[in-house]
């Protein structure tokens, strides 16, 4: 067995995996880039913990001709892919479950995740789809718009709703939390989060890899230790640094490629979001989400992590390397349109981020096909709800043993 591992990227891939390779006994260094767990994507994200459902997919409002057509090509193959990632994201919400109650972990979370029908076109369509959902072990439920608003009475009552589909063991959270608190588990077990750390190479060497890495603080990086949110867990030498390992897990997104020396067809889902403290008022305590609430129509998704919203939307899919100009007004109408009212406008935070897309919207999970390096990238909207399952399942492979579920559905060579 690979004893001392390189996972490259602290955000929730790099950090479930850190924990489970830590658990299962290896010897584990993360290197990250910033200056804490979950500042890119993990950060940015919607707050749900969504399980996987195929069909159900978010769709962006624009994408390059060059990529619908990729994707178009990916998605006329059948393969058991879709299958497997339902199966990986009920695996992946269990032990996200299991995790809070052993260790304790407190991330804000709120049970409950309606997906909106607002017209009768979108019911029909979500009940031809509900049987095939069944037999994947899904149990969606169906509701109808008085069911769907007696969960959600904050919901704006002229808003036009048909029903909602009820995503069974979805919610809302705060997954930025959510991953601090498993760091210093995975630290508790032994692995060493080195932060402002870039890697910038691998290279084979015999029977292992060499890691070459750099510490890379910003300009303004507070030199005092006691300074440092991250408390770096390892000293930084000047300079590059070469490092052996056993094994790397590359969990770094869209700048897996550049480090794999080896194309891998991604592209960039841009995504705004807006959070903003919530108004809470005696005589309305109705007011504003009770958990998640998800809007195919709109392109958005809500949901309360404590006593803040956030409303994210706004996809994007460019090239790598390109940006996209947010429309935060929209997420500010989108959210007066569903729950109007409902939050303050002071300290209101807007964001903009980006995570790694595969052609077919599905992750890359396994063995790279690079001898000793392993993947755990572009988890697509699904990102937090798979990111303990996929972690626990590559451990498991890496220590050689058999893991609850085959991935090599999700693997890199079906892009090939
Ligand atoms: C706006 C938005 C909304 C989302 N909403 C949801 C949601 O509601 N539910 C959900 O489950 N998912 C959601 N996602 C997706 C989810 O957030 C991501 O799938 C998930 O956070 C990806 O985690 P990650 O660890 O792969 O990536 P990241 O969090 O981006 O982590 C990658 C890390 O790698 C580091 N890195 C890169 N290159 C190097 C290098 N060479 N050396 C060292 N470090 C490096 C980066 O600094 C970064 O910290 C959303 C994403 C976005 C952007």
């Amino acid at each position: 067995m690979s004893r001392c591992v390189a996972v490259v990227g602290a955000g929730l891939a790099g950090v479930t995996t850190a924990y489970e390779l830590a658990l299962a006994g290896f010897e584990v260094h993360v290197f990250e880039r910033g200056g804490s767990v979950a500042e890119q994507a993990s950060f940015a994200g919607s707050a749900l913990l969504l399980p996987f459902v195929p069909g159900l997919a978010e769709s962006a409002s624009s994408a390059p001709l060059s990529w619908r057509w990729r994707r178009w090509r990916a998605n006329r193959r059948t393969s058991d892919a879709p299958a497997t990632l339902a199966a990986l994201s009920q695996l992946g919400l269990a032990r996200t479950a299991e995790l809070r109650h052993t260790l304790g972990l407190d991330d804000e979370t709120t049970e409950g995740l309606l997906v909106a029908l607002v017209d009768a076109k979108r019911v029909a369509a979500i009940e031809a789809q509900l049987e095939g959902w069944t037999a994947l072990g899904l149990r969606p439920e169906l509701l109808d718009a008085d069911a769907a608003r007696q969960r959600e009475p904050g919901l704006n009552a002229d808003a036009q709703l048909a029903g909602a589909l009820a995503l069974a063991h979805g919610g809302a959270g705060n997954a930025r939390l959510f991953a601090q608190q498993l760091r210093q588990q995975a630290q508790r077990l032994g692995a060493r989060f080195r932060f402002h750390t870039t890697v910038r190479a691998i290279t084979p060497d015999g029977a292992g890899l060499t890691l070459r890495h750099e510490h890379t603080p910003p300009a303004d990086a507070p030199t005092r230790a006691a300074d440092r949110e991250a408390g770096d867990t390892q000293p930084h030498p000047a300079g590059p640094q070469d490092e052996r390992f056993n094994a790397v897990v590359l969990c770094n997104g869209l700048d897996a490629p550049a480090l794999l020396g080896r194309r891998l067809p991604l592209a960039a889902m841009h995504e705004a979001s807006v959070t903003a403290p919530i108004r809470l008022l005696e005589a309305h305590p109705e007011l504003g989400p009770k958990a998640g609430w998800v809007d195919p129509a709109r392109g958005i998704a809500i949901a309360r992590t404590g006593q803040r919203v956030r409303v994210t939307g706004g996809l994007a899919i460019t090239g790598a390397q390109d940006k996209v100009a947010p429309d935060f007004e929209a997420l500010h109408r989108d959210l007066q349109h569903w729950f109007p009212g409902s939050v303050l406008h002071q300290q209101v935070q807007q964001g903009q981020s980006r995570r790694a897309l595969a052609a077919d919207g599905l992750p890359l999970l396994g063995a790279s096909g690079s001898a000793g390096i392993w993947l755990n990238l572009s988890p697509g909207s699904q990102g937090w709800g798979l990111a303990c399952g996929a972690a626990q399942v590559l451990a498991t492979q890496m220590a050689g043993q058999t893991p609850a579920l085959d991935l090599s559905a999700l693997g890199p060579q079906r892009l090939t």
